[in-house]
């Protein structure tokens, strides 16, 4: 018994002087006598005792006084500092007096300070709860231990389990977008407030059915702001009939973005071109003198023979896929027959040519990279020997071979126009800046074609331009996305319908099927046009949901997600 542990005592209160100050330390109760407090080093302890005169039948709710014996029970409540508290509460047994009851014998309950059979406090388990639904088991058990509070990860997550999920007010506007447990493996669906901005619900899957059911439970909703996915509109639909559907604005961009993605990936070449021709253009510094950048450099023989081996592989799978999906195999099977990734095989079906790899050099990082600026600088300074910019960044710890710096210098050369170890000098070279212009992928292509007018350069119109006159499909294409972005972002929904039917005519294959998915979905299309509701607070929700997701390493199961997610919203 505790009590007997005396050689750890230090001390005992003079209970009538402090128990009242005590007492407003303790769980609010007005049923439990304090009778003992038992300060140790490593913890300290109470002893409590009921004090009601009589106490009702958990079965029958009949009072009794006939107490039939004593016994204690052992709680834990929160830390005082950091040393725990353990309560001594002795609690009574009385005998049941109505003789039709089942129930013989039963313990008094204290429902103010604990539940029945629990080991834990009200209150320790609140704090336990806001630790679990803020952090998690795992860390959540970590900060409870330095807190004082010791909980297992498992039993702060069954804590956190044992929370209802927070009451739904009635609703007007709603948000919906998918979110991936396991992305192209599993999806849910997110429900979010869009007049409070705050998520409602996660759903479990993101089926018709599943969203439908939901919404008949939320009758009154009148907007539903959603991504294009059929499910939801079918759903929304069959749920909610009264609602206007809202195509996402953000969505229909990415839809665009991922359709101009696509031709210009079927573009490769024209893409090359003006990234080359832009590379070779002196650029102006801010001083306002022309300078030339360092030129891409050009693989060893070995790379390139490599280069060469790993494009055939390529093309061969890339001539397979199409073969085969012509036979009529699904894209699964053929991934699986290849032993190449379902994406892959989506992205060279979209690609009606053989789409070719992003050269890796123009990233690349060597040992040389860090000595860079300094050869650069001696270079422009007039030291054109290799052998000597070598020697000189040695010193500087390079630890790299000889022919990487003398094949470095040797771009250098060639930016300038100077011959093979030529030793021409003179101030009418141009200074050779690193700054080499980003290759032009189609992702960067893509970004360039949807920047607002506003926030342009001059650069990147210029760009536009030059691929405009690379190909009449990209030209179309590009004149057509710039004026659905504008329609979008300006919210003009008159412009939206000959811009559909242009859109549909148009040679660009791309750029039609996005049209025609437009169709399909035209008066959710045309409401988002009108409306001002966007999803922007159902990303933002959406994000906070992965960072959730991640922190629990993807283990956790809708139940607890929902709790923390909804709760600490
Ligand atoms: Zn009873």
């Amino acid at each position: 018994m505790r009590s007997l542990t005396v050689y750890y005592m230090v001390m005992s209160c003079q209970l009538q002087a402090l128990q009242p100050f005590i007492t407003h330390l303790l769980p609010p109760t007005r049923t439990v006598r304090l009778t003992e407090v038992i300060v140790e080093p490593e913890d300290v302890c109470f002893q409590l005792t009921t004090t009601a005169p009589a106490a009702c039948c958990p079965r029958c709710a009949v009072p009794s006084s006939t107490v039939h014996s004593r016994y204690r029970r052992h709680l834990t409540d929160l830390p005082w500092g950091t040393r725990p508290v353990h309560i001594q509460l002795t609690v009574r047994k009385f005998v049941c007096r109505n003789l039709h009851c089942t129930r013989r014998i039963f313990t008094e309950r204290v429902p103010e300070l604990v539940a029945a059979y629990a080991r834990k406090t009200h209150r320790l388990i609140a704090a336990l709860q806001a630790i679990g639904v803020a952090l998690g088991g795992q860390a959540g058990a970590r900060l409870s231990k330095r807190l004082g509070l010791p909980a297992s990860r498992d039993a702060l997550l069954r804590l956190v389990r044992r929370l209802p999920l927070p009451v739904i007010p009635p609703l007007r506007a709603i948000g919906v977008d998918d979110w991936a447990y396991r992305k192209r493996q599993r999806y849910g669906t997110i429900v979010v407030d869009l007049e409070r901005q705050r998520p409602v619900a996660l759903l479990h899957d993101r089926e018709a059915d599943t969203l439908a059911t939901w919404l008949r439970g939320h009758p009154g909703i009148t907007v539903i702001a959603r991504d294009r996915l059929k499910a939801y509109k079918d759903g929304a639909r069959a749920g909610a009939p009264q609602a206007t559907q809202v195509a996402d604005r953000f969505h229909l961009l990415q839809n665009l973005a991922e359709a101009l993605d696509q031709v210009f990936s079927a573009h490769g070449p024209a893409l090359k071109a003006v990234s080359d021709a832009q590379s070779c253009l002196p650029v102006t510094q801010a001083d306002g003198r022309t300078a030339v950048s360092v030129p891409p450099s050009t693989p060893t023989p070995q790379a390139q023979t490599r280069a060469a081996q790993r494009r055939a592989r390529r093309l061969a799978t890339y001539a397979q896929v199409w073969t085969l999906h012509r036979e009529g195999w699904s894209n699964r099977v053929i991934a699986q027959h290849l032993g190449i990734g379902r994406m892959t095989v989506v992205r060279y079906l979209q690609a009606p040519t053989f789409p070719e790899r992003k050269s890796r050099s123009e990233t690349r990082r060597s040992l040389l990279t860090p000595y860079q600026e300094d050869i650069l600088t001696r270079w422009n300074a007039g030291c054109r020997e290799a052998r000597q910019l070598f020697q000189a960044i040695q010193r500087h710890g390079y630890t790299g071979s000889y022919p990487t710096v003398a094949r470095y210098v040797q771009r250098l050369r060639q930016a300038q126009g100077l011959r093979p170890r030529g030793r021409r000098l003179g101030p009418t070279l141009s200074r050779v800046v690193a700054g080499r212009p980003t290759p032009l992928t189609t992702r960067r292509a893509t970004r360039m074609v949807l920047k607002p007018p506003s926030k342009q350069t001059d650069d990147g119109t210029q760009l536009l331009a030059c691929l405009k006159d690379q190909h009449s499909e990209l030209a179309a294409a590009i004149d057509l996305a710039q004026g659905f972005a504008a329609i979008v972002r300006e919210r003009q929904p008159d412009g939206f319908d000959s811009w559909l039917a242009r859109a549909t005519a148009s040679a660009v294959a791309p750029i039609r099927r996005f049209a025609t998915g437009l169709r399909a979905d035209y008066e959710a299309v045309k409401a988002s046009l009108r409306l001002p509701w966007s999803n922007g607070p159902v990303e933002g929700q959406t994000n906070r949901l992965k960072m959730l997701k991640r922190s629990m390493f993807g283990r956790a199961k809708i139940d607890l997600l929902s709790r923390r997610f909804l709760r600490a919203a």
